[in-house]
């Protein structure tokens, strides 16, 4: 699609409104609104000017000018505004220089494409993740950063029926026993439906909708792999529509890895794999069906999966997922059955085509663009250096008595271990310039002053329980 091609089409549905969106730094898509009339073609050089002192994570305020240049290619028709609007994703670019934003997650992904194709191991990589996610139907919490409190749905809000009525008290999802019964166990058909359809409509291919092993409403909604930076797009439009469309049945999702103890987390399990010349290139005659380069792209995040993890499970409450016990992979071996192992060869994937690693350990709290940009720098690592995977793994890692369990490296245990270990192994993420020095270092030290610090400051509602009459 050309600028051209974007007002032939604002014009043909009758569009009033042009919402620009950016992904910020920590993942979220932020908006601004404006007048059909003011995009014209010259807009898709020329940009728009905003404040990016006032994005988390961004510029400082004395250097705050920042513009975001729509790209052309990305314009959708948003299914949620009253007024007709079109939206168009954008890049974000220094005024003065013009140059690209470092520190802008959509430019990471392209910086990552044009890496891949630049070492030729691939010209493209495919990615397919599996988002899930909490639907809860009354939950409040502080908004304000002194106070902390939080009350969550019961079960019994989730044999309820939406509208008010008697809950019904017969049918109901035990805890790690959602996937998946019917309806009525299941009150979240037609939402999910909806989610998927509206996502369908915006030309995103989906692959099906389930209930998900937790109790609670948790949920899961596939969509269908495409390219890397199309992928980021996807998983934005993603979360806005699930958002949106819980929003419309008085809803709410959450995509937070970890909301209810004593059941099942929120992970992004992600299928990942090259392709050159429109050929797949994991396919061969090594261990489960798979080629040297893709045991060596396991070993690339084998190596440093420490540190991906400060991007793939880039919250503190990340690591409250990555226990024993919930299907969450704890443990840093790979196995093509194995769904106790962070890396899975999926054994369904018969043909060449569909050969691909399941990389387990990714949840959906993390920036679609850089979670899937540092696992692919962690892939082509372990290719440029053929990195051995080790043998695979193919009993119940849950099960493995204590001295066989001990040997094998696990995933940090918390947000802090995660960004210590990305501070001294980050060499692989700045090939290409894909990351920065610049973009590490900020993510450290913003992960850890707004993220790490306050939650260990703060007392937790557990220690009231446990210390409250000591
Ligand atoms: N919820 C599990 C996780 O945390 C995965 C469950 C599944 O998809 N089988 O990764
Ligand atoms: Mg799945
Ligand atoms: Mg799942
Ligand atoms: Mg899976």
């Amino acid at each position: 699609m050309t600028p051209k091609d974007v007002l032939a089409m604002a014009k043909e549905n009758d569009i009033k409104v042009v919402d620009i969106r950016y992904m910020d730094f920590i993942g979220t898509w932020q908006h601004f609104s404006v007048p059909v009339s003011e995009l014209t073609e010259a807009s898709f050089e020329d940009g728009f000017g905003f404040d990016g002192s006032s994005m988390r994570a961004w510029q400082n305020i004395d250097n705050s000018d920042m513009i975001v240049i729509p790209e052309a290619g990305t314009a959708k028709i948003d299914p949620f505004f009253k007024v007709p609007t079109m939206v168009v994703l954008g890049n974000i670019h220094d005024p003065i220089t013009s140059e690209g934003y470092s520190r802008d997650p959509r430019g990471i992904a392209k910086r990552t494409e044009a890496y891949i194709k630049s070492t030729g191991i691939g010209d493209t990589i495919f990615v397919g993740p599996e988002p899930e996610f909490f639907i809860f139907s009354n939950i409040r919490y502080a908004s304000d950063p002194h106070a902390s409190f939080f009350e969550i749905d019961s079960p019994e809000a989730h044999w309820n029926t939406s509208d008010g009525s008697e809950p019904n008290l017969g049918y109901k999802i035990k805890p790690k026993h959602g996937y998946f019964p019917l309806p009525p166990a299941d009150n979240y058909q037609d939402m999910r439906t909806e989610m998927m359809l509206t996502l369908q409509d915006l030309g995103i291919d989906m692959e099906c909708q389930h209930h998900e092993v937790a109790s609670a409403g948790q949920s899961e909604i596939d969509l269908r792999f495409d390219s890397l930076l199309n992928m980021g797009d996807k998983l934005a439009w993603f979360k806005y529509v699930l958002r949106n469309v819980a929003a419309k049945y008085g809803h709410c999702v959450t995509f937070m890895p970890k909301p209810l103890y004593g059941d099942n987390g929120t992970g992004m399990h992600t299928h990942m794999s090259f392709w050159k010349d429109g050929e797949p290139t994991f396919a061969g005659n090594k261990y489960a069906g798979m080629s040297d380069n893709a045991l060596w792209a396991i070993g690339g995040i084998m190596k440093h999966c420490k540190a991906l993890c400060a991007i793939t499970n880039p919250t503190t409450n990340s690591y409250k997922r990555l226990v024993p016990g919930f299907e969450a992979p704890i443990k840093l071996a790979y196995s093509s059955r194995n769904r106790s192992a962070a890396i899975r060869l999926p054994m369904y994937s018969g043909s060449p085509k569909a050969k691909r690693l399941e990389f387990r350990t990714p949840d959906p709290s993390a920036n679609g663009y850089m979670a899937f940009s540092a696992i692919a720098m962690a892939m082509l690592d372990g290719i440029q250096n053929k990195i051995d995977p080790g043998d695979p793994m193919d009993k119940n890692i849950y099960d493995l008595p204590v001295e066989e369990l001990a040997a094998i490296p696990s995933a940090p245990g918390c947000l802090e271990e995660a960004l210590e270990a990305l501070k001294t192994d980050h060499d692989f993420l700045l090939k290409g310039d894909v990351f920065t020095k610049d973009v590490i270092e900020h993510w450290i030290e913003y992960k850890m002053e707004n993220e790490v610090k306050p939650v260990i400051s703060r007392p937790h509602p557990h220690e009231f329980y446990l210390y409250f009459d000591i």
